[in-house]
């Protein structure tokens, strides 16, 4: 790894559980928002004077709102389940990174101010005795380190006999310390573009519409077609909402070449809007309701001015996690879309159901020189679902590779569909000043991708998530794998797909889509 600071760990055959190394990882905190990036969003510039008084009222207050808050600040026994089921414990080895001591580092205040036991036992002077802590600069010093180290991934709350969900604290946290002048700069700064923008990037109108003839150039003269990238079509049936980086960044642009083309063989009318030109929503990173509905309310926006019957998003884990289970109460009703299909679809739904009903031609040789295997997305998994049967968020996927590829493996099944192990990337830690902790985090995900790489001939790893593409584009070289490795699931798409017209239909043998 290039950065000198750190070591990356060292992979194991099996995932080990380590000996703790005491505040290990106290270091790592990412940069604190500026004025220019909190007063955007509504959150004072700075550290304000009274913030202890402040942090207490906005946690009454979200325990007020939230149920679930209250019930996981209420609810631990301390077994011990999770202890062992967080990716940043597990590759940092740092005690605070277990998702119950990381709870404990909220609950330790909440139980100091808000129970009887906390107020009694801390007016003696002797607040640990019931769990609960003086607030001080060093705990909010805590907070703002380990609650960003800390993807939201939801894994601990799998393993947990009560459900506790450590990424419904860890927004409170952030929420928490965002209300008091302490934010993010990399998820502030995203958000604050998408809201006056329209993406995460700041890519204007003109350069959006440039980047797309460009791809349209591109691929008719790959196949001699003319597969169209429409922006702002008026009338058009479809809106696709796909997270920025498809439109330049590797391998996230192969994945939306795959959308076209997916669409231009189903006869499709569909748009992109330079309006909503983002899928993805970070205010759930920080745990903010309001900067969620905003960033949601400009693809409401796009699909009434367009007036498409249709919205389907692109590959992006947590941006799916949000239209699936939140956009209908962040920005519905949708009473004016075709009630005929999903909504929001998942661009996997949409291509599986072409392949279900043999819509689409391919050649699966086209990937013959890949040997592939699919890295589950964490809210793709565990806080979403595709289709109509239990579990389809993790088999329409793999469907859709099996249909284009003749090659693939499953990582071990305790590292995949519901257990996934995350990237490292994700929660708003895509950002270089977090960078040792990205790494080591991936551990436990790149100790399962090279356990099918030597024992499986893998040399692919497909995803349906932006943030994991990115962040695997960084992390495989670290760990000695290729910076290629990752895929787009779409990329497959595109590499086999057989579009009408093009040189390679005249095979009168090529493989359909059937299924193994
Ligand atoms: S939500 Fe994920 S990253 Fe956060 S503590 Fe749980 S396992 Fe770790
Ligand atoms: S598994 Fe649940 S109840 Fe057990 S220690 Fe972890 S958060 Fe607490």
């Amino acid at each position: 790894m290039a950065a000198a600071d750190f070591e990356t760990p060292e992979l194991q055959e099996y995932t080990v559980v380590p000996k703790l190394e005491e505040g290990t990882m106290a270091h790592s905190s990412p940069y604190i928002a500026k004025e220019k990036l909190q007063t955007p969003l509504g959150y004072p510039g700075e550290l304000v004077d009274n913030w202890e008084e402040k942090v207490i009222t906005k946690m009454d207050d979200l325990r007020g709102k939230y149920r679930g808050f209250q019930v996981f600040l209420d609810s631990c026994v301390k077994c011990g389940a999770c202890t062992d089921k967080c990716h940043y414990y597990l590759g940092t080895k740092d005690p605070k990174n277990m998702p119950v001591a990381r709870q404990d580092l909220l609950r330790q205040v909440y139980r100091r101010y808000s129970t009887f036991a906390g107020k009694f036992f801390g007016a003696l002077g002797i607040p640990g005795f019931v769990g609960a802590a003086d607030l001080n600069k060093e705990v909010l010093d805590d907070w703002y380190s380990y609650f960003h180290q800390c993807s939201q991934c939801r894994r601990c709350s799998v393993y947990c006999p009560y459900g506790i969900d450590t990424a419904e604290i860890s927004m409170a946290a952030r929420e928490i310390m965002d209300t008091v002048g302490l934010g993010q700069k990399y998820c502030n700064e995203i958000i604050g573009k998408a809201q006056t923008i329209g993406n995460n990037l700041g890519l204007p109108e003109a350069a959006l519409i440039d980047t797309l003839e460009g791809l349209e150039e591109e691929v008719e003269e790959d196949t001699g077609v003319a597969v169209k990238f429409p922006i702002d079509q008026k009338g058009a049936d479809i809106l696709l909402v796909t997270p920025s980086a498809d439109f330049f960044a590797e391998p996230h642009v192969d994945g939306l070449i795959g959308y076209a083309k997916v669409f231009h063989e189903a006869g499709a009318s569909w748009t992109m809007s330079s309006h909503a030109s983002e899928a993805a929503n970070f205010g759930m990173f920080i745990g903010s309701y309001e900067n969620m509905q905003k960033l949601s309310l400009r693809v409401r926006k796009a699909a009434l001015d367009l007036g498409v019957k249709r919205i389907v998003f692109g590959e992006c884990g947590h941006a799916w996690r949000v239209a699936y289970s939140f956009l209908h109460t962040l920005a519905g009703p949708f009473d004016f879309l075709d009630q005929n299909y999903p909504i929001p679809q998942h661009i996997c739904e949409y291509t599986h159901d072409l392949i279900e009903k043999d819509e689409l031609k391919f050649d699966k040789s086209e990937n013959d020189h890949m040997t592939l295997t699919f890295h589950d997305s964490c809210n793709v998994a565990r806080a979403s679902r595709m289709g109509d049967k239990p579990g389809g968020q993790m088999d329409i996927p793999r469907a859709v590779i099996k249909a284009v590829c003749n090659n693939y493996v499953d990582m071990p099944v305790e590292t995949i569909g519901e257990a996934t192990f995350c990237c490292g990337g994700g929660g708003g830690l895509l950002t270089d000043d977090l960078m040792e902790v990205r790494v080591k985090g991936a551990q436990p995900r790149m100790e399962a991708y090279k356990s099918v790489v030597d024992n499986s001939g893998v040399t692919n790893l497909a995803a349906i998530c932006a943030i994991c593409k990115a962040q695997f584009t960084k992390i495989l070289p670290a760990y000695g794998f290729g910076m290629t490795d990752i895929v787009s699931v779409h990329q497959l798409v595109s590499e086999a797909i057989i579009l009408t017209g093009s040189d390679d239909d005249t095979s009168e043998d090529s493989d359909t889509n059937e299924s193994e």
